[in-house]
């Protein structure tokens, strides 16, 4: 155990954190200290462990602006050595621990109630591209990691539409952008993991040595381990990307068009949306054709005939951050974005997506993007990422916005995400657990089904004392 001085050279101000009073429980700050507060000294720390109240509020805050509860303490590591120590303290004194990336959940996903929350962002080197792959820090957004790549000329095979998100966060759930109807999710793409389990191991994994705990932590919503550093897959990048929108009157003829895009391949990148008319649902395929020269006709030929055709080139750069600036506008408006995500098998697709669109109005959404697109199953290789049993699935994303806010709008919102995620479940749907669904008994026994078992014994061996990830409420 470290004396006192150097726990305060470590932690080197008033305001640090000293020491752990399990009695009250709570974290005993120097000036505490010096007034004669006791309790468990705390580990020798590179970074900080810090309680001030600016630190606790964004700690409790996330995009979703409708969960806030505050951790007693915020570390910023200074070294993967401070996130083993903080974790096997929290583990020996049952303080709750969460990891948050950017901060992008919508329903408080990466909060940590009255224990600790890791800011993973003081951890985001990139290493040099290095045989078609690259060594990053989990904290590093995918922004700079496309920046850094791009400058060797190669690019991460699967963006997802917004680039300012964590690479932890997102191979926590799983990462899926239009690439992924070529490449699968961000976390089929990933060679190699360094997680601190949550009894504060740091342990190496990948598909060949520790396979067990790296099944377990892509995808896996934080509850197995703390991902400090992966090692990403790269290919290499086209400098153009050609997008396509095809416009339809109706659902049916997007997702046919979709379908056949997909079984082809003629895409690299392929999504849709629904867009309001102003008197109804319209859609919008959206396509991309990475580098080359692309025909412009060869890409429309065998697809249903759209109304409408719009076709742009730019830079990969500039398509893959299309939506960057947008969100750094929106996010410090603080709007509700009681967001519904949902994986739908294909043969229901169509008639659950009719249904819910013909009682939806942009009243619903506050004029939020509604996404709908397709990938292959069979390209998805973690088990821990939970999808409908259909060799096509599509995601289907509600992002919503209250502008202004509006306590009743949103629950109301809320109940609706509630009642479609339960009309999802009914036609063998799922739902992408970055959203706001409020959870009730039994929904992550549906969710994992006959896995659940063993996940609850993979809980008990990673995080034997249940500390990881609480508020994702999956144990
Ligand atoms: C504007 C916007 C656009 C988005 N677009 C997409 C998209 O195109 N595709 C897509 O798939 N998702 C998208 N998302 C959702 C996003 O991928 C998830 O919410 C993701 O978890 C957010 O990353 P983050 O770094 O903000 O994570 P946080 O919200 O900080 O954390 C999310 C969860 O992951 C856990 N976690 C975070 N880092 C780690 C780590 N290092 N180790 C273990 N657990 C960790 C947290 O504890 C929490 O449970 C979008 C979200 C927003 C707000």
């Amino acid at each position: 155990m470290p004396n006192r001085r150097q726990v305060l050279a470590s932690l080197g101000a008033a305001s640090a954190i000293v020491a752990f009073d399990a009695l009250s429980p709570g974290w005993v700050t120097q000036a505490q200290a010096d007034t004669g507060a006791g309790g468990i000294p705390v580990p020798r720390l590179d970074g900080r462990l810090v309680t001030d109240d600016a630190a606790l509020g964004e700690a409790a805050d996330d995009y979703g602006q409708i969960a806030h509860r505050r951790p007693r303490a915020v570390l910023r590591p200074g070294s993967v050595d401070d996130i083993t120590a903080v974790v096997r303290f929290a583990a020996a004194h049952r303080i709750p621990v969460a990891v948050r990336g950017q901060g992008h959940s919508t329903f408080g996903q990466a909060q940590a109630p009255a224990g600790v929350v890791i800011d993973s962002r003081t951890l985001a080197k990139i290493g040099p591209v290095s045989r078609g792959s690259v060594v990053v820090d989990a904290g590093a957004t995918w922004l700079d990691v496309v920046r850094a790549t791009l400058a060797a000329g190669y690019t991460p095979p699967v963006a997802t539409d917004y680039l300012g998100l964590s690479v932890g966060g997102t191979l926590s759930v799983g990462g899926i952008g239009g690439a992924s109807s070529r490449y699968g999710l961000q976390v089929d793409a990933v060679r190699e993991v360094e997680v601190v389990t949550g009894d504060g191991r740091l342990v190496r994994c990948s598909p060949t040595v520790e396979r067990e705990l790296f099944d377990a932590v892509l995808g896996g919503l934080g509850q197995y381990g703390v991902i400090v550093r992966v090692t990403l897959a790269l290919v290499p990048a086209a400098a153009t990307a050609r997008i396509y929108h095809y416009g339809y009157p109706d659902l049916r003829s997007m997702t046919a068009a979709q379908r056949i895009a997909l079984a082809d391949g003629r895409f690299d990148y392929l999504e849709g949306q629904a867009v309001w008319s102003g008197t109804g649902w319209t859609y919008l395929l959206e396509g991309g054709v990475y580098g080359g020269n692309p025909d412009d006709n060869a890409i429309l030929r065998g697809l249903p005939a759209p109304v409408t055709t719009e076709i742009t080139s730019m830079p990969y750069l500039d398509w893959l951050n299309r939506i960057y600036a947008v969100i750094e506008q929106l996010r410090p408006l603080r709007f509700p974005n009681p967001w519904l995500n949902l994986f739908l098998p294909d043969k229901a697709t169509d008639s659950y997506v009719e249904e819910l669109l013909s009682k939806l109005t942009p009243a619903d959404t506050g004029n939020g993007p509604i996404l709908l697109y397709p990938f292959s199953r069979k390209r998805l290789t973690r088990p821990m990422v939970s999808v409908p049993d259909s060799p096509v699935v599509f995601i289907l994303s509600i992002l919503r916005v209250v502008a202004p806010s509006d306590d009743a709008m949103v629950q109301k919102l809320l109940t609706d995400n509630r009642n479609a995620y339960e009309r999802a479940l009914s036609v063998g749907g799922a739902q992408y657990p970055i959203g706001s669904i409020p959870s009730r008994s039994g929904d992550w026994a549906r969710h994992y089904g006959a896995s659940y078992p063993r996940l609850r014994r993979l809980k008990a061996k990673y995080d034997p004392s249940g500390i990881l990830a609480p508020a994702q409420g999956v144990f």
